[in-house]
């Protein structure tokens, strides 16, 4: 595939392969942008905007709504690409195609509600006879910068919402992962979105960041990604708006009153989808010890039913982590565990990119599997004995997406809720739970700002007040 630049696909010599994780074949190559691509991105992008701030509220929207509808009809070909080249399995990603089509519905309809407000310019002494407004206006050229993870949806979290607000846009894909994103793109031409609206530019983090990152054309970045990428994308930044959306460690807490059927059933998924390697994935689970033994013995059992394996077959549950390394690294996390103290209750074998769902307790608070974010299909167990605790421990790591409390009391679904220290807490689901328009994001070192679209429009737009001096009124 081809790189979006100045309103034409262009091809570069040097390229670079995407693979297939689960066998490594070739599924296609991407040119790999260089730092004079970044320049016709930026200057391509600048221009783009002259384009963009002039088109209505209506054209903005019907693009949106034409594009869900192409991906709509064309749901089973996105979803064989997130598969092919992510983690993964057929399932799953007929979900994040069919969850990406709400994401463009719905920046769709939020394009019609940016608005503004009447000001009481004679509400101090000094403003009389002073009419106005304010309304809010496009930020100008946004970077976004995306992961591998949810390589459609979370492109479309950014795109939507910068289109529904009048901007234009540089895409930098996840270099694993970048085709869905430029067959998100495709959708978006083919709905009319006028080519000099977007630019993609595939190719190294590394190479490409800094330059895109830190150039003054640049209004907002809005990058979602690992915590590491996140302190050195801010720290060069300079002055523009930053929406980040960073990682996390959940926290589930299952009380002692709670429906275990569905804890166990919802946590499962929550820790293993999509090879844990999800933002919001279970990654520790902290239950009353009245219920623990019990509450083991079924998640155990149920994680044991897994099926791992080829992502395109319909009987897989979970497919392989993003490459070997990644793999290898949860394998040594896992290993460095138990070698303080941890036991394995199901799993921690790998094969290639294949790492089982792993299920550990008796983890040390010393061992980073413990106190950094996995992001692969591993999960602890800690007991607890009173809801104190469980919420000091929940809050005692530097992240905070979201936090979830299983229970069938009211109070202490309260208290949880206005105690965990996190961007949301679910009640009765595990953290893996997201509905794309609510407002998203974390605090710590989870991320900066909100998505959700409407949420995502408001960063994407800036308030401009409008004040009329009428002397003669
Ligand atoms: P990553 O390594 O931080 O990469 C994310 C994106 O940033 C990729 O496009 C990457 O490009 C780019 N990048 C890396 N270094 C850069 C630099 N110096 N300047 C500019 N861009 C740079 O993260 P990942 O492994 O793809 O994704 C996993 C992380 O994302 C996890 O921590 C996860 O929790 C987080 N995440 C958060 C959310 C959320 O909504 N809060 C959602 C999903 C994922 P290359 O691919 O070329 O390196």
């Amino acid at each position: 595939m081809k790189m979006l630049l100045d309103g034409r696909w262009v091809d570069r010599d040097e390229k670079i392969d995407v693979l297939d994780p689960f066998d490594n074949s070739v599924i296609d190559t991407v040119p790999r942008g260089t730092k004079a691509d970044v320049e016709i991105a930026l200057v391509a992008a600048a221009k783009g905007f002259e384009v963009t701030k002039r088109m209505t509220v209506y054209d903005r929207a019907q693009i949106l709504y034409k594009a869900a509808g192409i991906i709509s009809d064309n749901l089973e070909d996105y979803a064989t690409v997130i598969a092919r080249e992510g983690s993964k399995t057929i399932n799953e990603a007929r979900k994040e195609a069919s969850r990406c089509v709400n994401t463009l519905t719905c920046s769709a309809e939020e394009a019609k509600r940016i608005l503004g407000e009447t000001i009481p310019f004679d509400s101090f002494p000094g403003g009389e006879k002073r009419r106005g407004y304010y309304y809010r206006f496009p930020i100008g050229v946004v970077l976004a910068i995306t992961p591998f993870n949810d390589p459609l949806n979370l492109v479309a979290h950014k795109l939507g919402p910068a289109i529904a607000a009048g901007n234009s846009v540089i895409l930098k894909p996840a270099t694993v992962t970048p085709l869905s994103a430029i067959k998100l793109v495709e959708a978006l031409l083919e709905a009319g979105l006028p080519p000099m609206a977007i630019q993609i530019i595939t190719g190294y983090g590394s190479e490409i960041g800094d330059p895109l990152v830190s150039d003054e054309r640049v209004r907002m970045i809005s990058f979602t990604g690992g915590v590491e990428a996140g302190k050195h994308i801010a720290s060069i930044a300079g002055i523009k708006k930053i929406g980040m959306e960073l990682g996390s460690d959940s926290p589930v807490i299952v009380w002692k009153d709670a429906d275990l059927e569905l804890a166990v059933e919802s946590c499962v998924s929550g820790a293993f989808w999509a090879a844990g390697q999800n933002c919001i994935g279970v990654q520790r689970l902290l239950v009353h010890r009245d219920i623990y033994d019990e509450f083991k013995t079924k998640f155990v059992k149920r994680t044991k039913l897994y099926k791992i394996g080829d992502k395109l077959k319909e009987e897989t549950d979970m497919g392989p982590m993003i490459t070997e390394t990644e793999a290898k690294r949860v394998e040594k996390w896992v290993k460095e565990a138990v070698e303080k103290g941890a036991a394995v209750l199901t799993g921690g074998k790998r094969e290639g990119a294949l790492f089982e769902p792993t299920v550990l307790e008796k983890v040390p608070s010393n061992v980073t599997i413990h106190y950094e974010e996995v992001f692969g299909p591993t999960v602890n167990l800690y007991p607890v004995d009173d809801l104190d605790e469980a919420i000091r421990q929940a809050n005692s790591l530097p992240y905070g997406l979201l936090a979830a409390i299983f229970t069938s009391n009211i109070d202490v679904a309260f208290k949880a809720a206005y105690e965990l220290d996190c961007g949301g807490v679910m009640i009765n689901d595990s953290t893996d739970y997201r509905l794309d328009s609510m407002p998203f994001g974390g605090v710590k070192y989870s991320g900066l700002g909100r998505e959700g679209l409407k949420f995502s429009l408001q960063e994407m737009t800036e308030p401009k007040v409008v004040c009329f001096h009428l002397p003669g009124i």
